[in-house]
């Protein structure tokens, strides 16, 4: 029956969650098609998650540089080149671009470099390429993009975190707009750098969504690594004068910047996908609909990832691609369990996250017990620094269970990814406490913490 199409599976779309899939059933001696417009490797390894790591790595070293004065280093006036950063990050991600598409050969998937885009259920036109192809399955993975309020008078002189990641000076000063992960994380990197940087969010907090004492920690921690945060305020327009960008708020407030970055979300990627003709049915959000296997509206088609808009981290993309391999070429229907899914930002402090927020725990079981604690990090013990290290656990009464671990800090996402361990196999706090402490470590005071609220500020 198969041998009546070209491929038993094409994928469009290669980055992480498609990658993984064609891998995967091509692996099984399945032919595997794979459509990729850009480059290989998608958001996460292209322009997002690795580039801004290697971004915030950079930008760290500032900090560090003053830790090692307070330990009686002495060192001469630092210099940070742009350029040759850029450079490094450039040859490192073709690297691994490259070592994406070699992975894709050698488990025996044919790659086009051609936008996808369908023409009915079993057809997709390689677009450029003056060819089609026909698969008995076809899986959606095509992401998604930064969006920006196209209305904004002037909302053309910004810039989006694509183009961060190449340009071509370090601005001077940049007004950063969004509360969300990627305007927290961008301000922490560009103000890191040495950018005078003010970030702008038109919300109460930054983090919306996040643990309350998180963010009002994080906000806190953010203004103390010299980031001007501005709540409360949206643009009304961005004037261009000479070299220089001037954001009007609807405030009335000004401020005046060399560059001016959006992080005001992303959407699916579903532009010029042939979606209608193959008769893929949307979410109102503009998302493709799927069911919990990730099938779309037409039983043949599939589609995971940022596309779907459902939880949208490389990971979860990555085990989207695994159940949908076992439930379709392994004949074992798999879904993924979205519960307990550690997240981070890297912030500067970074954040590091599992389970439910208080607020999520209160409206979901009820009463909740909280134990909390605020610490300054050893290491700045030196340095007179007043940074303070957040860890909350959020523990339900009657069962005893940790539902939640929040964190703000130094190491937050290496040990919330442990953490997430305990939160996922549902260990009680008792089983926690049992764990015999590390010391010296931050991490120690989650198997350390004792009190209940009232908050015992261990900070003093
Ligand atoms: P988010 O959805 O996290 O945040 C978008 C922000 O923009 C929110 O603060 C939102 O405000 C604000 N916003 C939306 N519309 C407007 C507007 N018209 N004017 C002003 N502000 C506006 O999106 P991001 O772009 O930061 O990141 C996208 C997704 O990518 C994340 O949700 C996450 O899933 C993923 N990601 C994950 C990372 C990680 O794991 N470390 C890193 C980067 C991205 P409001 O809150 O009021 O709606």
């Amino acid at each position: 029956m198969s041998e009546s199409y070209d491929y038993d599976l094409f994928v469009i779309g290669a980055g992480s969650g498609g990658v993984r899939a064609a891998r995967l059933a091509a692996l099984d001696g399945k032919r595997v098609g794979v459509a990729e417009g850009h480059r290989i490797g998608g958001t996460c390894v292209i322009q997002g998650c690795v580039p801004k790591k290697f971004m915030v790595y950079a930008s760290e070293v500032s900090h560090h540089l003053k830790v090692a004065e307070g330990y009686g280093w002495t060192i001469p006036e630092a210099h940070f080149s742009w350029k040759s950063f850029i450079e490094c990050k450039d040859i490192e991600i073709a690297r691994l671009s490259g070592i994406y598409a070699a992975n894709l050969a050698k488990a025996g998937a044919d790659v086009f470099h051609a936008h996808g885009r369908l023409k009915d259920a079993h057809t997709v036109e390689l677009v450029g390429k003056d060819r089609t192809v026909t698969a008995r399955t076809i899986l959606i993975a095509t992401g998604g993009k930064p969006w920006v309020p196209d209305a904004l008078p002037g909302i053309e002189h910004a810039i989006t975190s694509e183009e961060a990641f190449h340009l071509s000076d370090l601005p001077r000063s940049i007004v950063v707009v969004g509360g969300g992960y990627i305007a927290v994380e961008f301000a922490g990197i560009f103000a890191g750098l040495g950018v005078e940087t003010t970030l702008v969010y038109r919300g109460p907090n930054i983090l919306r969504g996040f643990d309350d004492d998180v963010r009002a920690h994080l906000a806190g921690e953010l203004e103390r690594r010299g980031i001007r945060v501005v709540l409360g305020c949206q643009h009304a327009e961005i004037r261009k004068e000479g070299d220089r960008l001037i954001s009007v708020m609807e405030t009335g407030q000004s401020f005046e910047s060399d560059q001016v970055m959006f992080a005001t979300g992303r959407v699916p990627n579903t532009h010029d996908l042939g979606l209608e003709a193959a008769g893929v049915t949307l979410t109102e959000g503009g998302a493709i609909a799927v069911d919990a296997f990730s099938r779309t509206s037409v039983p043949n088609i599939w589609a995971i990832g940022d596309v779907t808009d459902r939880m949208n981290l490389t990971p979860v993309a990555i085990r989207e691609a695994v159940a949908f391999h076992q439930t379709v070429f392994r004949d074992t229907p798999s879904r993924f369990d979205y519960e307990a899914v550690p997240t981070a930002v890297f912030s500067q402090p970074p954040v590091g996250v599992v389970g439910l927020s208080e607020a999520e725990a209160r409206k979901a079981v009820g009463p909740v017990d909280i134990y909390l604690t605020r610490f300054r990090p050893m290491k700045y013990a030196f340095m007179g620094l007043d940074e303070r290290t957040l860890m909350k656990l959020v523990v339900e009464p009657e069962s005893n269970r940790v539902l939640g671990v929040h964190i703000v800090g130094p190491d937050a996402p290496e040990m919330i990814q442990l953490a997430a361990i305990a939160v996922k196999a549902g260990l009680t706090k008792a089983q926690w406490d049992a764990t015999c402490a590390l010391h010296p470590t931050a991490a120690e005071e989650l198997v350390t913490l004792r009190e209940k609220q009232p908050v015992l500020d261990m900070a003093g």
